[in-house]
């Protein structure tokens, strides 16, 4: 008899099972729309950006070992890369108000912040309707009980900002929220400026607590722009916790690069409070991985790959731009919603039994709730895509 012989088996997960069965599907005509990494126009295969692979090289031949980082983390990339998440001007401003934690991507700083979180506030954690499914996952693994609030209206294909603020209204204080910075996934639905400052001033007032969530940075509206809403938590004198991925901004999903700013009050506070989330980290991962925050490191460091990482950035940015214009064209107006969203990502609008339709039929594989990843798309497969959508929904 095994010990393991009580252990119930889990479905795969949401978005990478999904990817592992379109690679296991031996179907020639298929595409791979589900899980959030970039691919190259001509081939969609999977690419780095050119800064990577120069950094990498610059890496090569300066690494002298492979000592264990400090336990916070290297504290060139945390402060090169602040000064990305949050302004140069704001980042010296505050820099030392703010407690920051080198972390396994974006899942770690969401995990060692979730659980640092749930021991100062034992209430529920209130998560977008519509979310990437780890959230809900890491939360409660962080010890949370975990509920949403409203985010996205599937009918009229907009944000259902009234419901979010009314339902924000009517939470106990002391209740945290997660909230999509920028670029939400999956719905590519973001806020407007005017929303997040009458949200911030919201919670506020109602003393609701501020889980920023930063995976996408600069393939909204580009790197400044995608931060605004930032600044609008700090002026109305929030503290806050934000998650940062590196996975997309700088295209190193598996090195698993990210970082947790936790953002306080004063000098004293961020000093305790490191010494806390440093200790979360001992306890889950012991120390952080280290390449691909070096490689983070040198490219902001260097003029040359900066510049070269930006401009990679925005050719993301207008790709998948082109990319929302042309669904629109073929799919018709019907479809404006699409031109109108940000970042990666795009719901279609299909239900359930469409989704599975175009998997089964046409091999054309996205997550349930019909989110594609907007850069794994081609003149070609738009088209494949688009002809396909048009056989599945009765008069689309
Ligand atoms: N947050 C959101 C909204 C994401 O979409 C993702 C990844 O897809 C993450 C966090 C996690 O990123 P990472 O791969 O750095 O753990």
């Amino acid at each position: 008899m095994s010990w393991f012989a009580s252990v119930a088996p889990l479905p795969p997960d949401p978005i990478l099972g999904l990817s592992e069965a379109c690679k296991e599907d031996p179907r020639k005509e298929k595409l791979d729309l589900t899980a959030g990494t970039f691919r190259t126009p001509e081939r969609l295969e999977p690419y780095m950006f050119e800064a990577v692979k120069r950094a990498e090289e610059q890496l090569l031949k300066v690494e002298k070992n492979k000592d264990y980082l400090p336990v916070a983390g290297d504290p060139l990339f945390l402060d090169r890369l602040g000064a990305v998440v949050f302004g140069n001007e704001d980042w010296s401003k505050y820099r030392a108000n703010i407690a920051s934690l080198q972390t396994a991507g974006a899942s770690g700083s969401l995990r060692v912040g979730g659980e640092f979180l749930h021991s100062l506030l034992q209430r529920p954690i209130y998560i977008s309707a519509q979310t990437w499914p780890n959230h809900r996952h890491i939360m409660r693994e962080s010890g949370f009980i975990v509920d949403s609030y409203p985010y996205y209206d599937f009918k009229r294909h907009e944000l259902n900002f009234e419901g979010l603020y009314k339902f924000c209204e009517g939470l106990p204080p002391s209740t945290p929220l997660l909230l999509h910075l920028c670029c939400h996934n999956p719905t590519g639905c973001d806020l407007t400026l005017d929303q997040w400052k009458a949200l911030s001033e919201l919670m506020r007032r109602k003393k609701l607590f501020p889980f920023l969530d930063c995976a996408y940075q600069g393939f909204g509206e580009g790197i400044d722009k995608d931060r605004s809403p930032l600044h609008i938590f700090i002026k109305d004198g929030h503290e806050f916790l934000l998650s940062y991925s590196c996975s997309k901004t700088f295209t190193i999903y598996s090195e698993r690069a990210g970082a947790l700013f936790v953002f306080t009050k004063e000098e004293r506070i961020a000093k305790t409070v490191l010494s806390v989330i440093k200790m979360k980290s001992r306890g889950l991962i012991s120390n952080s991985p280290a390449h691909g925050a070096l490689i983070v490191s040198i490219i902001l460091h260097d003029p040359a790959l900066r510049a070269s990482w930006l401009e990679d950035i925005e050719k993301v940015r207008k790709r998948v731009a082109v990319m929302r214009q042309k669904l629109v064209e073929i799919l018709g107006e019907k479809y404006a919603f699409i031109g109108r969203g940000k970042g990666i990502y795009s719901v279609l609008g299909l239900s359930g039994p469409q989704v599975e339709q175009l998997r089964k039929e046409y091999g054309i594989y996205m997550t349930l709730e019909g989110r594609i990843n907007l850069t794994a798309l081609n003149e070609e497969s738009i088209t494949y895509l688009a002809n396909a959508m048009r056989n599945v929904i009765p008069h689309a």
